[in-house]
């Protein structure tokens, strides 16, 4: 399994379906992408997804921190 999004190899079944064996749900352990095995080819293909939206490891090792979320302003 490769990932449609980095190409990376570091694949893993993140949970597949509690009833009939009918969906599996995978993750990229690099990029953290997740994708359904029933959803199109655009999405489950790595030739096929979107340039657009193609990561490599380059731009995963520059990609910035999300900022934290301040704490709660007391309510008045
Ligand atoms: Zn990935």
């Amino acid at each position: 399994m490769i990932c449609p999004r980095c190409d990376s190899k570091e694949v893993e079944v993140m949970v597949e379906s509690p009833v009939g064996n009918v969906w599996t749900v995978y993750i990229c352990n690099d990029c953290y992408f997740s994708w359904r095995n029933t959803e199109g080819e655009e999405i489950t293909n790595p030739e096929k997804y979107s340039k657009k939206w193609k990561l490599n490891r380059e731009i995963l090792d520059n990609l910035q921190v999300i900022p934290p979320i301040p704490p709660l302003k007391e309510q008045a």
